[in-house]
């Protein structure tokens, strides 16, 4: 049963064989089993969960019920959880304990999802390994020595070695889609202001945004169809009405005009993954679909005006854990000065600090013309590459990642070429573009994704060439050898 799908698990529980509070013990039982190797889960919700599931089988006992009534999801330990602990993966928020939901997990709630538990991350999301988390690094399930990628390296990891049917992430700079592709599995990163950032806690404000990492892309549609939407409560949510994503997934492919961005298959790409995408976009030509090159002049360019952007804006930020609100405090203050300095010096790891450094540089008076402002210029122009592609072209498609899962430690002390490693995904962030990784292949047994980039708003079109690719292939019910 824990290979199933989300849609096959509806089917499941609307069918009786199985009840909520089954299937719940069967996740919580995987999940405590391989927690001890993995580190995916910060929290394991024991109790929570199964009180959540055996309402679910009250709901649907008595007909109160929705499609998704009763299945358990993890969820990312970014978003603030009601009387959950809510870490965000730091030493700073290791004690805070969220008054209240995120619209993700409200939503999610009252769908009646029954939430697992918490997912190791990245330290406030920074980071492509997942090793920068207080809680210590997650393992690939492809491989224990391997890093599932980050940040959302715990819900990937969780999800590819079906400790959840599905799981919640967020992407600032690819933290969806990386992780997605190094462990086999499909996430989507949605336009810009689709899925409410409110309780969200925040990187980078004008990039996050929060999305469903799976099995198949029809689950993410399903997820989709429960998160997205407008929300008052956060004041750069999209009022554009939403779709049913379910809608046109089995809709043909046929005449689909796919743009492939030459920058991204030159030499930078490893040759291993360059035959898989190429493989995999033969399969989408066989499903109809026509190809053409493109050229997206300026990516060179998104990862020093990404490695900008984002640390001011995390600079900023995080300026609100001070010692004083909520958070870490270090013991026995000297005085006010102090107790900023070694709060915030004992709370944040090396990773975080670099950055806020970075980002404190960037906006200083007498550099924030020469950095910032020339980042925010940059940022436009890749926008006007994408939406220039976006008048020959219905979707481009490309590598999500630069290769398949890296060693543990390897990059640990190379933070320059882990930034590099982001150059397949953050303009589409910059752009505040949707893009999806769906798998692909196989690199000496480590799963590689190929990722699909969209225009604003449409991320039914992703879901549906995703969808179509996934009827055709098998890469995505690949599981790894321990897990099956
Ligand atoms: N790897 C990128 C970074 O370190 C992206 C992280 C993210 O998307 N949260 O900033």
């Amino acid at each position: 049963m824990h290979q199933s799908t989300l849609a096959q698990l509806s089917a499941a529980l609307e069918s009786k064989q199985i009840s909520s509070e089954e299937l719940t013990r069967l996740y919580l039982d995987r999940c405590k089993k391989f927690n001890e190797s993995l580190n995916c889960f910060i929290t394991i919700n024991e109790d929570e969960a199964l009180e959540k599931a055996k309402q679910a089988d009250k709901q649907r006992a008595e007909n109160k019920h929705t499609s998704l009534t009763g299945i358990p999801v993890a969820q990312k330990d970014i978003f603030c959880t009601n009387g959950i602990k809510t870490s965000c993966g730091s030493k700073m928020l290791d004690n805070f304990i969220a008054p209240y939901d995120a619209t993700v997990i409200e939503k999610m709630n009252a769908a009646g999802f029954v939430t697992l538990g918490k997912t190791n991350m990245d330290e406030f999301a920074m980071g492509s390994t997942n090793e920068t988390s207080f809680y210590g690094p997650v393992k690939n399930p492809w491989d224990s020595e391997r890093v599932p990628g980050g940040s959302s390296g715990g819900s990937a990891s969780a999800v590819a070695a079906r400790l959840s049917p599905v799981a919640t992430g967020t992407d600032t700079g690819g933290s969806i889609r990386q992780p997605a592709s190094l462990c086999g599995i499909t996430g989507l990163k949605p336009t810009y202001g689709r899925v409410s950032r409110y309780g969200m806690i925040a990187f980078a404000s004008s990039l996050d945004q929060g999305g469903p990492m799976t099995q198949t892309a029809e689950d993410a549609a399903l997820m989709m169809n429960v998160i997205a939407g407008f929300d008052e409560r956060d004041s750069t949510s999209a009022e554009q009405p939403i779709d049913d994503y379910t809608e046109k997934l089995n809709d043909s492919i046929e005449g689909l005009k796919i743009g492939l961005p030459k920058e991204y298959f030159s030499e930078g790409l490893d040759s291993n993954i360059a035959k898989i995408i190429e493989d995999g976009i033969k399969e989408l030509e066989k499903l109809g679909a026509t190809c053409k090159e493109i050229e997206l002049p300026n990516t060179e360019l998104s990862i020093p005006a990404y490695y900008v952007v984002a640390p001011a804006e995390c600079s900023s930020n995080l300026s609100r854990f001070d010692g004083v609100r909520f958070g870490y405090r270090c013991d026995e203050p000297k005085d006010l000065s102090d107790l900023y300095t070694r709060s915030r010096g004992e709370g944040f790891g090396k990773e975080v600090k670099r950055r806020i450094m970075i980002g404190a540089y960037v906006l200083s008076a007498g550099y924030y013309d020469a950095y910032y402002l020339q980042a925010q210029k940059i940022r436009r122009l890749i926008r006007d590459d994408f939406q220039n592609s976006f008048k020959d072209v219905d979707v481009i498609a490309g590598p999500t990642a630069t290769g398949t899962a890296f060693k543990l430690n390897e990059m640990m002390d190379d933070p320059v070429s882990m930034y590099l490693s982001d150059i397949y995904t953050v303009s589409v962030n910059l752009a505040g573009l949707p893009a999806l990784s769906m798998p692909a292949g196989f690199v000496n047994k480590l799963p590689v994704g190929m990722q699909l980039i969209g225009n604003y708003f449409e991320e039914s079109k992703l879901l549906n060439i995703a969808h179509q690719f996934q009827q055709a292939t098998d890469h995505h019910q690949q599981i790894p050898e321990g897990f099956e």
